[in-house]
C-alpha cells in the first residue's frame, strides 16, 4: 500500500513528439518504482493513458476520476484501482485534489493548464500546501513560464507565489524533488516514506496546513 499519492495532470492527446509520451511512460514507472500511487483522470487516450499503464504496468494502484458527462470522449481506463464517476469538471478536481498528496503536470491542454493552475491557485490562497511540479519536457511550458514572469514583473503574481511551483526538466528530477519534499531529506522511511498531507517540512509556504480542497482562509 503506497503511502503517498501522486496527481498527475497531462494531456489527452500524445502531443507532437514521441518524447511526451516517453515522458508519460517514465513518470508512470518511476511512481511505482518509488512506492507512489497514482491519481489522475481516469481516461484511455493521451499521455493520461501511457502514465497510467506505466504505473499499473509497475504494481502501483491508479485512481481514476472520470466525469460521467465525457466518459464516452475520453472513454474510462478498463483496468484501474479505483474508478470514480463523478457528475462534474468541479467535482472531478475536487476528488482528486483530495485523494493526492503532491500534483505533478505533465505536457497538455487546456484541461491541463486548467488544472495544474487551479491547485496553484488553490496553493496561493492556502486551500492547501502540497507540492506542485511542472515537468518541462522539451521546454514545452517555457512559454507560460516567461509569461508568468511577466505577470511578476507586472506586479499580478507575487514572487513567493511564482516560487511556489517547482519547475523540472524530466521525470527523474520530478521524482526527486517528490521525495524532496514529501519526505524531507532525513526521513527515515525514504523515497514514499510519510511525510502526512498538506506539504513536506520544506515548503516554504506560511500559510495554514489543510489536506481538504475546501477553501480555507487566504494566505498572510
Ligand atoms: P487536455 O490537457 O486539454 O488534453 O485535457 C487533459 C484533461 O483535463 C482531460 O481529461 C480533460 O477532460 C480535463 N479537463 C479539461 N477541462 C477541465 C476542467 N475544467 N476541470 C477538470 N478537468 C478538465
Amino acid at each position: 500500500m503506497p503511502k503517498e499519492y501522486v496527481c498527475v495532470f497531462c494531456g489527452s492527446s500524445d502531443g507532437a513528439d514521441p518524447a511526451y509520451l516517453q515522458a508519460a511512460t517514465h513518470l508512470g514507472s518511476l511512481l511505482a518504482a518509488r512506492g507512489f500511487g497514482l491519481v489522475y483522470g481516469g481516461a484511455s487516450i493521451g499521455l493520461m493513458a501511457a502514465v497510467a499503464n506505466a504505473a499499473l504496468a509497475g504494481g502501483a494502484p491508479v485512481v481514476g476520476v472520470l466525469p460521467a458527462v465525457i466518459e464516452g470522449r475520453e472513454v474510462a481506463h478498463p483496468a484501474l484501482t479505483e474508478l470514480h464517476l463523478v457528475g462534474t469538471m468541479h467535482e472531478r478536481k475536487a476528488l482528486m485534489a483530495e485523494r493526492a498528496d503532491a500534483f505533478v503536470a505533465l505536457p497538455g491542454g487546456f484541461g491541463t493548464l486548467d488544472e495544474f493552475l487551479e491547485i496553484l491557485t488553490w496553493a496561493q490562497l492556502g486551500i492547501h500546501r502540497k507540492p506542485c511540479v511542472l515537468v518541462n519536457t522539451r521546454g514545452y511550458f517555457d512559454g507560460l513560464l516567461s509569461f508568468l514572469d511577466h505577470a511578476v514583473r507586472e506586479r499580478f503574481i507575487q514572487p513567493r507565489h511564482r516560487g511556489a511551483m517547482e519547475v523540472v526538466a524530466d521525470a527523474n528530477a520530478a521524482l526527486a524533488t517528490l521525495e524532496r519534499l514529501l519526505c524531507g531529506p532525513g526521513d527515515p522511511g525514504g523515497p514514499g516514506g510519510s511525510a502526512g498531507p498538506g506539504g513536506g517540512p520544506s515548503d516554504p509556504s506560511p500559510s495554514p496546513a489543510t489536506s481538504s480542497p475546501t477553501p480555507g482562509p487566504p494566505a498572510p
